[in-house]
């Protein structure tokens, strides 16, 4: 099948400490019961404001943490059941690229020596009849720089070519899936293109599958097929690209649409602009009910004691999943 991660309901929540004792005080619930599927070549967007557990989710995707519950099937195999050398195993396939190209690389390393890093540790991924230092420059082509700069330092390199640097990386074993944590965050808006070009080039060529996490829904747009919207450690809306930007159901997916800037003026007036009162609600303390009832301009007593569920409703033209009480289609925000 094409079906290359099935997730169901995962939930990571960490412990604060505190006291003399050290004693356990609560709870923060970072991830929440998410579940969701990525299809081979596929690139699913993860979108959200900082604490909804993207970030959280992008590293139990790779099991740099364990899950407090839930269960992530990779390719048919269960991988939160494996040993350290059957994980060792499957990581050649799910592989990660940072968001800080500044910090992700070591200083102290050539770019040929970090890009050569995965095959530390497996050293069997080395294409037969060549040898590292030949496929080092290889993927150094892949990613439009110079396999003559292998020798040079991170730091003679621009953010967006070391950004390339770290997709080099994320890249050497061939995996099948790449998990992007706002690839493309801290670099300027012109250099954001050309990345977010890079990455696709790559899809095509390689077959890869992204797992693309941002903040920010127009980051994500034109690269994504499916874009997943979080919040407090949920995923509230999913949807194909056309359903999230031109039919969202969900009011906190509408609400993040009408603060994307329009790029046509004549049409600003013509779009609905809706504020969010109120900060995000600590993930140690999330409202009871709906946990986006204190900031939703929509919410109704219902929304305070029942939670909704991510399940599929009526978008205007056809219907995809929305966790919502009140799901329904908005088309001035968009
Ligand atoms: Fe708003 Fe209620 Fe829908 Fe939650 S369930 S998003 S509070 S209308
Ligand atoms: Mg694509």
């Amino acid at each position: 099948s094409d079906l290359i991660i099935d997730a169901k309901d995962l939930v990571k929540h960490y412990p604060i400490r505190g006291g003399v004792l050290r004693g356990i005080k609560g709870w923060v619930k970072a991830l929440d019961g998410v579940s969701f599927n990525l299809y081979k070549g596929e690139t699913l967007g993860i979108v959200g404001e900082s604490g909804c557990g993207k970030s959280t989710l992008g590293r139990m995707l790779m099991r740099l943490e364990e899950p407090t519950s839930g269960s992530l099937l990779f390719d048919g195999v269960d991988m939160y059941a494996q040993s350290n050398s059957g994980m060792r195993h499957m990581r050649r396939d799910i592989q990660m690229v940072f968001q800080d190209p500044y910090t992700s690389l070591n200083p102290r390393k050539t770019v040929g020596d970090i890009v050569a890093e995965p095959f530390e540790i497996h050293p069997d991924a080395v294409p037969k009849g060549t040898n590292i230092r030949t496929r080092v420059k290889e993927l150094m082509e892949l990613v439009g720089l110079s396999p003559d700069m292998t020798n040079r330092y991170p730091h003679q390199f621009s953010g967006g070519q070391r950004q390339r640097i770290g997709i080099a990386r994320g890249i050497a074993l061939n995996p099948k899936v790449l998990v992007c944590d706002e690839p493309v965050s801290a670099l300027d808006v012109s250099v954001q293109a050309q990345v977010v070009n890079l990455m696709e080039k790559l899809q095509d060529e390689l077959g890869l599958a992204y797992v693309f996490i941002a903040h920010d829904l127009s980051v994500v747009r034109h690269i994504s097929d499916r874009v997943g919207v979080m919040y407090l450690g949920k995923m509230v809306e999913l949807g194909d690209e056309e359903q999230i930007y031109e039919r969202p159901t969900h009011p906190y997916t509408q609400a993040l649409l009408s603060a994307v800037p329009v790029p046509d003026p004549t049409k600003r007036f013509e779009r609905e602009q809706i504020v969010l009162t109120g900060d995000v609600p600590s993930p140690a303390n999330p409202p009871s009910g709906c946990r986006f009832h204190t900031r939703c301009w929509r919410a109704q007593e219902r929304c305070e004691t029942e939670e909704p569920l991510l399940i599929e409703h009526a978008d205007g033209a056809g219907e995809h999943p929305s966790a919502c009480h009140f799901a329904e289609p908005k088309t001035d925000v968009v």
